[in-house]
């Protein structure tokens, strides 16, 4: 059984006072949950405000990325293991400004998502065509070709991961994929992971989730939850995502 998870990802946003405000009102506000997960991932200099403030409670907490080294001459590198010391169960790989703006591979990408596992994290990998890519007809084969790269990485272990579906040009724009549009993605990763032996690995919806299209999206029959960047920061809203 599949869990249903939401995952807010800060970016490179926060600040100690802001941080204590919004953990403060979704270590109380949000109580567990059979098969229902909800995670933060904050920068990392803030970990250790996020165990301080979480660690009693439901919410989880996670990295934004992690080295696919251990350790070593790698500077300002985290290592899945330092995460994992305070507490943090999660680490997204993968993701597109990652793609875009630091050369991340698909190689590379696989490669953390291996380092992540080592380490003791569950790597979310994020997966997504561009708007080129979607307007000339590529969605399918870039999508297959990233997740096939995470899958060939972990082997046996793709059933500890998560996958995150974020088509680029839907993430910060307020352009949402259509519940439909998502979902025939997420079918066709579903029977890529399900041929690899992890049919029942979360595969999570990423791109402008607000609480007004957060059900409508996970109605979908192989939608499991969301990742979720802009809203997280609001915990109104990423309650109301986190409830839907
Ligand atoms: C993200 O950063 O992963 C993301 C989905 O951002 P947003 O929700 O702001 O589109």
């Amino acid at each position: 059984m599949r869990d249903k998870l939401v995952v807010g990802n800060w970016k490179m946003n926060g600040g100690l006072a802001a941080n204590a405000k919004l953990l403060a009102r979704l270590a109380s506000e949000w109580t567990h949950r059979e098969r229902r997960k909800l995670v933060v991932c904050v920068p990392a200099p803030y970990l250790g405000q996020a165990q301080a403030a979480l660690s009693s409670g439901a919410v989880m907490w996670g990295v934004q990325d992690v080295s696919e080294h251990a350790s070593g001459a790698y500077t300002g590198e985290v290592a899945a293991g330092m995460a994992a010391e305070f507490g943090c169960r999660y680490a997204i790989v993968g993701h597109s400004e990652r793609r875009r703006l630091h050369g991340e591979t698909d190689r590379v990408v696989g490669a953390k998502a291996a380092a992540a596992l080592a380490g003791g994290l569950v790597p979310v990998a994020c997966v997504g065509e561009t708007l080129d890519e979607r307007e000339r007809g590529a969605t399918e084969e870039v999508v297959a070709r990233q997740v096939d790269a995470v899958i060939e990485a972990l082997g046996a272990a793709m059933c500890r991961c998560v996958v995150a579906y974020e088509p680029v040009w839907a993430i910060g724009t307020g352009r949402t994929a259509s519940p439909e549009q998502a979902q025939a993605v997420h079918a066709l990763l579903r029977s890529r992971l399900a041929a690899a032996g992890a049919g029942d690995v979360s595969v999570l919806y990423g791109g402008s989730v607000k609480g007004s299209n957060a059900a409508a999206l996970f109605a979908m029959p192989d939608i499991d939850g969301a990742l979720v960047g802009g809203a997280s920061l609001d915990a109104d809203e990423f309650l109301t995502i986190a409830r839907a």
